[in-house]
């Protein structure tokens, strides 16, 4: 890499004492506070020259790996014309997230907030026989998609900077390994950025595709939720967890013994008494010896989903269970017209014309309190079999802390992530739509199989922060470091002091290293607090009280630790310590 020295005097780092009040997140803090980014509108930002420098080391790291999985680099067209979309059906499926615009002509455009059916119509054009597949094209650009709350700075943007990268193949077997060749660059992308991260099994949601992985950056503030085993490795989203309560499992062993015992049914008053927590109160009962009904419209038609007190339902498993296109938590009216009760009263016995599917875990429940299907009452002594007869148990439960893996039966762990990485098999799903064919070597006309790969590059380097901060500010790996040393002169106006700093920061360039030399003329606390807050990984002090014993101070920022050497030593022992860092 080429060296470089930056004056800090001639730069604009604006950066601020004070948080900003709009952010919350501790990345939109810090970039803002280091002046790495400027908010110009919600969910849009401008990036300061430090911003712009980690955002390039990041989109250097892609680029590399990219081209070394054999993918090629271009460039599409941000502003589409509506009737590509079209094509695809995106234009109606995609909503107000989707920007729209007309030009002078009164034709509909958008701005790309992914590229399927430009890159498809693009090979659509291009590519006619199977000698010419597979084929791997990438690029690094702006995106736009109207968020309906963007939030957390560059987390979710309004504009954003995205690797998104298209894969086209002549059938399954190639287009796996593909899908294979992504999930290894996309493996080392990350690890070469320095950053903890878990590679989940995703939902494949909305797009379609059977093969699908999520890069997630390890992070207490992430939003999504992510579920691993850490002895066989499984790992994957929440909602697409299969998990076994340990409930569960005893359970079992109660039904086999217990029959008997059952106590009547018995309804009981509970006046304005609804939610779980309220029951429980009122009947001196846990959430574990309650059975909750949900009322949830499956493709218009309501079906009746029955879940312990405790338990959280997970909608992607009762989908796909239905085979169910749309799924959403009924409206109160809809929970009046089919329980005839106010929201609150719902219940499994006496419900007749609907469908009602209970969690496992309640199988083996006996004696249990539900609503009456009446406004101010439930039953305490509900019995499966004789009170209500669900149509099937099935898993429905979104996994909780203590469930363990189905794979092994190990306790399962909980933790939070940032979502950077998105690879999928999308099939022929775009290919089909747009008639992006090929001619096989039987000349059979065959459609294109493709795969898709995001990463959102803005987010990432967000990610990298909350991942790495301390209450002084950001601490950079030193991959997306946007300088991996400071030099710092203490007292700027000596010339000694001011020729071994220059003389240190040019060394560092000839090295090969980008180096920040702050020659400001300021206090040498504001500018200690400075370094600290933009977070590069080495710095080197140059004052006159240390140049009086011979030396200069080298500190790293993420130990704190530091050294002093000679002058003549510093550039050594910094190429030293960048070592140690860079193996962590
Ligand atoms: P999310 O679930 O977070 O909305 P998505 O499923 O919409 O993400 P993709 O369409 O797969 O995201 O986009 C690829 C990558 O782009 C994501 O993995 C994410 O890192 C990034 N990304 C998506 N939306 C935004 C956004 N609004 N701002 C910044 N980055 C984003
Ligand atoms: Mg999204």
């Amino acid at each position: 890499m080429a060296g470089e020295v930056i004056y800090y005097s001639k730069a604009l780092i604006p950066t601020l004492r004070e948080t900003p009040a709009e952010a919350e997140l501790i990345s939109h803090k810090l970039m803002l506070r280091a002046g790495m980014i400027r908010k110009l509108a919600a969910g849009i930002y401008n990036y300061l020259p430090l911003g712009y420098r980690v955002l390039n080391k990041l989109c250097r790291i892609i680029r590399e790996e990219m081209n070394r999985a054999g993918a090629q680099e271009l460039l599409l067209a941000a502003l589409n014309p509506a009737e590509l979309w079209r094509e695809s059906g995106r234009w109606e499926l995609y909503g107000p997230e989707l920007m729209r615009l007309e030009d002078r002509h009164n034709r509909q455009l958008c701005l790309g907030p992914t590229h399927e059916e430009v890159i498809t119509d693009l090979v659509r054009r291009e590519v006619r026989s199977y000698r010419q597949l597979p084929l791997n094209l990438y690029q690094i650009q702006t995106k736009f998609r109207d968020e309906i709350r963007p939030r957390f700075g560059l987390i979710r943007g309004r504009e954003f900077l995205m690797k998104d990268g298209y894969s086209f193949d002549r059938d399954d077997a190639s287009v796996e390994e593909t899908y294979k060749l992504m999930y290894q660059a996309y493996r080392r992308i990350f690890e070469r950025c320095g950053l903890r991260f878990s590679v989940v099994e995703a939902d494949t949601g909305a797009i379609g595709g059977s093969f699908s992985h999520e890069f997630m950056v390890l992070a207490n503030s992430g939003e999504e939720q992510i579920v691993s085993c850490p002895s066989c490795g499984y790992a994957a989203n929440l909602e697409r967890t299969e998990s076994l309560s340990p409930d569960s499992i005893s359970y079992q062993q109660v039904e086999e013994g217990v029959s008997d015992n059952l106590l009547n049914l018995e309804k009981v008053s509970t006046p304005n008494v609804k939610t779980v927590e309220e029951v429980c109160g009122f009947m001196d009962s846990q959430p574990q010896e309650l059975v909750k009904t949900l009322i949830i419209m499956a493709d218009g038609e309501p079906v009746l989903a029955l879940l312990r007190g405790d338990h959280e339902i997970n909608l992607n498993k009762l989908q796909k269970l239905l085979g169910a296109k749309d799924l959403e938590l009924a409206s109160p009216e809809t929970i009046e017209r089919v329980t005839q009760a106010p929201v609150g009263f719902a219940g499994p016995v006496s419900v007749t014309g609907y469908r009602l599917i209970a969690d496992l875990v309640t199988k083996g429940m006996r004696n249990f309190i539900a609503g009456a299907n009446e406004n101010d009452a439930h039953y305490r002594g509900v019995n499966w079999g004789r009170d209500a007869e669900p149509e099937q148990f099935a898993d429905l439960r979104l996994s909780k802390t203590g469930d363990l893996c189905c794979r092994c039966r190990s306790a399962l762990t909980f933790s939070r992530g940032i979502e950077v990485g998105h690879i999928f098999k999308l099939g022929t799903k775009y290919s089909e739509a747009l008639g992006a064919t090929y001619l096989d070597d039987q000349s059979k006309k065959r459609a294109l199989v493709m795969g898709c790969y995001g990463i959102g590059v803005s987010r990432t380097m967000a990610a990298a922060i909350e991942q790495s901060y301390d209450r002084y500010g950001i601490i950079w790996p030193v991959a997306l470091a946007p300088f991996q040393v400071i030099v710092l002169m203490v007292d700027p106006l000596d010339e000694q002091v001011r020729d071994i700093a220059v003389h240190m920061a040019n060394s560092l360039k000839a090295a090969g290293l980008e180096a920040l030399l702050d020659d400001r003329d300021e206090r040498p606390g504001i500018k200690f607090k400075d370094s600290d807050l933009i977070g590069v990984p080495l710095r080197v002090t140059v004052g006159v009280r240390d140049l009086k014993s011979g030396v200069v101070e080298i500190k790293a920022r993420k130990t704190g630790q530091s050294c002093k050497v000679s002058p003549e030593h510093a550039l050594e022992k910094v190429l030293e310590l960048l070592k140690g860092l860079q193996a962590e």
